[in-house]
């Protein structure tokens, strides 16, 4: 899978037994539609970050091309304030989640299963910057 922002393949890594596609260039990371729910732990505070996205019709980001189906995804903004804005495929495919992007919605309120999940992505990127 192509990454929809710099077009390089990503690579696959498994974070929890949760397989992601993360792109080395630009650090962004590819959640199959689900996947984000299963890195999510307490089902109250999941549902309640769930239930926050909203489409983002004025944001100025640019719109990207879901990598499975290629079409244009929408902006969605999630969390507190809408906080993080991420792409979403209008299909269900996925969503697309920029550099420290993951790692803000895990720290958010108490999205994170544990403390685990946020402790590998960091192992991860910091492998990434050495
Ligand atoms: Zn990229
Ligand atoms: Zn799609």
């Amino acid at each position: 899978m192509d990454c929809p922002v710099c077009k390089e393949p990503m690579i696959v890594l498994e974070l929890d037994e949760v397989e992601i596609d993360h792109c080395t260039s630009c650090g962004g990371i590819w959640l199959d539609a689900g996947e984000l729910e299963l890195l999510l732990g307490d089902p109250d505070s999941r549902d309640r970050f769930l239930s926050s996205f909203e489409t983002d019709e004025v944001t100025e980001e640019r719109s990207r091309r879901c990598p499975i189906c290629r079409k244009r995804m929408e902006k969605v903004s999630a969390g507190a304030n809408g906080k993080v804005r991420i792409d979403r495929c209008r299909n269900n495919d996925g969503i697309w989640l920029d550099e420290g992007e993951l790692e803000e919605i895990l720290q958010m309120g108490s999205l994170g299963k544990d403390d685990r999940v946020l402790r590998l992505l960091k192992e991860m990127f910091a492998k990434k910057r050495q």
